[in-house]
């Protein structure tokens, strides 16, 4: 019988393992490759703010798993893990149902490697009134959802008798990557609306107001590079308070531990990550606070060598730093092209290989406006670069996903679809 290798999870890692190793090992059967995702169709994460303001259409970008899956010599299976039998080497998948009818039942699921790629979801930290009051942008339908209520505010202010001016007042937590990034393209889109006759809302009365509890917007990038986003947010007209805890959000808006009250109607808390709660203890593999699962630098979780665990879902070690790999979508990337290599070379009797992070820097997208970067050199020195440059490298992050998973030709013509979309389509998906 063939090994079988199971990937759960098809988000920015997984998705780039099971189709290296269809390629690579399922179509030599050398191995049975076999991918488990709660979606029939992934959309790579990070486009998930784009999705929120409307600036990307989810339709046109997604990718279907079956026929990605049949093009690539693996196997999907659509179903949501829930449990996990170590002994007989099985996993559990929850029931499927759609409009209240049970489509899928409760399905085991067997392994002789298994791979968790789950990714994370937003981490509120318990604070009151978040998970009722705002929006976490981790999934797509959260995106969507975003994009409605957002669309909303301009359609009602369209049909506003009173004299005074609409406003639209959003509030985002957290000025990492997500919350800057989202800010930016809502002004983009609000200038766009108006363009489409939306100009009851002037883009003038589109408070945007970011919320950060540290000293500095985007903590993770160099000082240099912190500043000069903070100055084109300001441009932007974009207004941000660092060193400001959210204590209690409402529905009228974020109350700050100093005492202040910022009013929103649209609130999106982007401000931290954890894993599955299901991860915590799961069969007896270690995890940490945040449900991660700890694996080993071959990527094995400690308590089982036969299961691995990948991207933002494990806490990995880093042997230069103290602080573990960071949940981004380069440092998936990278696990997921080191752990096909070494799964592959298993399968030949080799030793697995050991996963050594490369930090190349982040680049973060102001919509249209800007992109600012730091490029990690050698030294442990690092440039920042803003403009034109880094606006390019930020897009070929993305590409670079797509090559991984269509390789050159097909990615060439994903490139030549999206100029011609962007050409044949409205800007702004206006539903
Ligand atoms: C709005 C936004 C912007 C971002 N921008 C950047 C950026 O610019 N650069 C960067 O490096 N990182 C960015 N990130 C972080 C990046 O998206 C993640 O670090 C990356 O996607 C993690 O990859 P992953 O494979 O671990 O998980 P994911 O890409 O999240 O994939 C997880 C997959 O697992 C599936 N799944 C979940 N639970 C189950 C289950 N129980 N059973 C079966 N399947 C399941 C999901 O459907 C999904 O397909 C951003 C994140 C967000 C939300």
């Amino acid at each position: 019988m063939l090994h079988r290798i199971v990937v759960v999870g098809g988000g920015a890692g997984g998705l780039e393992l099971a189709t290296v190793l269809g390629n690579k090992a399922g179509r030599k059967r050398l191995a049975e490759v076999t991918l488990v995702d709660a979606s029939m169709t992934h959309l790579w994460k990070p486009k998930l703010h784009e999705v929120a303001a409307g600036v990307l259409n989810a339709d046109l970008d997604e990718l279907n798993y079956v026929a990605h899956a049949k093009r690539h010599h693996f196997r999907f299976i659509m179903g949501r893990m829930s449990g996990l039998d170590r002994d007989n080497k099985e996993l559990v998948l929850a029931p499927h149902y759609s409009n209240g009818e049970e489509v899928l039942p409760e399905r085991r699921l067997s392994y002789d490697t298994l791979v968790i790629s789950i990714g994370s979801n937003t981490n509120d930290f318990g604070t009151q009134g978040a998970s009722d009051h705002c929006i976490f942008l981790d999934q797509r339908a959260a995106a969507e959802d975003f994009h409605r209520r957002f669309l909303n505010q301009y359609l009602k202010a369209s049909q506003s008798h009173s004299v005074e001016e609409p406003h639209c007042n959003i509030a985002i937590v957290g000025a990492g990557a997500t919350g800057v990034e989202l800010a930016a393209e809502l002004c983009h889109s609000a200038h766009e609306l108006v363009s489409y006759g939306f100009d009851q809302i002037k883009p003038e009365n589109l408070t945007i107001t970011i919320v950060e509890a540290s000293q500095r917007v985007l903590p993770v990038l160099s000082e240099k590079a912190s500043i000069a986003i903070l100055q084109q947010l300001e441009d932007l007209n974009i207004r941000v308070m660092t060193n400001e805890m959210v204590t209690e959000i409402t529905e009228e808006g974020l109350h700050t531990k100093s005492g202040k009250f910022i009013p929103a109607s649209l609130k999106v808390w982007s401000a931290g990550i954890k894993a599955p709660e299901f991860l915590k203890n799961l069969a007896g593999l270690e995890s940490n606070r945040i449900n991660q699962l700890i694996v080993k630098p071959t990527l094995q979780t400690t308590l089982d060598e036969r299961i691995f665990a990948l991207g933002d879902c494990a806490q990995c070690p880093r042997p230069d730093n103290d602080s573990p790999v960071p949940p981004r979508a380069q440092s998936a990337h990278q696990q997921a092209m080191l752990l096909a290599k070494s799964l592959i070379g298993s399968l030949k009797g080799k030793a697995l290989l050991e996963f050594q992070y490369e930090d190349k820097g982040s680049l973060i997208s102001l919509s249209k406006y800007s992109s600012v970067g730091n490029i990690m050199g050698n030294l442990s020195k690092d440039f920042t670069f803003e403009g034109k440059v880094a606006r390019w490298m930020y897009v070929t992050l993305y590409r670079m996903h797509q090559f991984t998973l269509h390789g050159t030709l097909r990615t060439l013509l994903l490139i030549i679809r999206d100029r011609i979309n962007r050409r044949a389509s409205p800007n702004l998906k206006l539903h």
